[in-house]
């Protein structure tokens, strides 16, 4: 078997730079706030008619918030408007009008509050997303992942390895391809050495070896003669979560099992950003006016 060699090693660190500087796949949360609000400039507005029309996502971002400005704006008009308003009212119909009851807001505040979880750092990283609308990444590597890393035989029958180019939670993780149906044989490296290796396995295999927190691992298949990703392209590469991270994780959903905003800033911190998007996505769900996790969530999308 064919390990890899140095010049798949840099260009793995070439491709993961790359990852890193990609520029965004989706519109973010002050693009498309700018563009409903009617504040987008031509530019602005010609790249996000463009990418509405192609990116159903996007365009439900853009619905949404649409949706929500509406409700906002039959909310009641700003004190000075309303000052002038009933003074004028008065004016025309005299003191009858003061016998009417002041309409009150009745909409539920748009943030749930948040609760103090025995952790300044939970605490202080739960409010500044909040108050900034993104995650700040804990790992300073380059985590996200991207099609980029995963070769560059692209098409419907390019054989294609998950995980690739991103971060895994678990230190056993599930290794799957597509594309293939022949038995091959699985091996994972870190640089130069082998670290595992499977027998004959078909479409997935789990890593019988705890990988170490922390560590980056390439990994490739072997069928007969043929290896994917097949060079030049270089091996999958993946990075398993540090260990402070887990331990964060597995603690809060062992205390706040159903705080699905802290699970997904956490997934966030992380750069697990497909179980951020599912928690806030819930969260979402159960809390459809927390505007502050939308605009997370949206920023989100957009880092990809
Ligand atoms: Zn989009």
């Amino acid at each position: 078997m064919r390990a890899p060699t140095n010049d798949d090693l840099a260009r793995n660190a070439r491709a993961w730079r790359d990852v890193f500087a990609a520029p965004e796949a989706h519109l973010d949360y002050e693009e498309v706030e700018a563009y409903v609000d009617g504040r987008a400039d031509s530019d602005l507005r010609a790249r996000v008619d463009e990418h509405r029309g192609r990116c159903e996502r996007c365009a439900q971002d853009i619905a949404d918030l649409d949706a929500e400005r509406r409700r906002a704006s039959r909310r009641p008009l700003p004190r000075p408007i309303l000052i002038a308003a009933a003074a004028a009212v008065l004016v025309l119909l005299f003191l009858p009008l003061l016998r009417r009851p002041a309409r009150v807001d009745s909409a539920p505040p748009a943030r749930i509050p948040i609760r103090d979880y025995g952790r300044a750092d939970w605490n202080a990283l739960v409010r500044n997303a909040l108050a900034t609308g993104r995650i700040e990444v804990a790992n300073p590597l380059p985590p996200f992942p991207s099609d980029a890393l995963r070769g560059s035989q692209d098409g419907p029958s390019a054989v294609r390895l998950e995980p690739a180019g991103t971060i895994v939670e678990s230190q056993t993780p599930a290794l799957t391809w597509s594309n293939l149906d022949a038995p091959v044989i699985v091996s994972v490296y870190r640089g130069e050495t082998r670290i595992a290796e499977s027998g004959p396995v078909s479409h997935q295999w789990t890593v019988d070896v705890p990988l170490q927190r922390g560590a980056i691992y390439q990994w490739q298949i072997r069928s007969g003669d043929a290896i994917y990703p097949a060079p030049p392209d270089p091996p999958a590469e993946l990075r398993v979560l540090d260990a402070r991270s887990a331990d964060d994780l597995a603690a809060a959903r062992r205390s706040f099992p159903n705080d699905h905003r802290l699970l997904g800033i956490l997934y966030g911190r992380a750069a697990l950003n497909a179980r951020a998007r599912e928690e806030l996505t819930e969260h979402l769900r159960l809390h459809p006016k927390d505007n502050a996790v939308r605009r997370i969530l949206q920023n989100l999308r957009a880092a990809r």
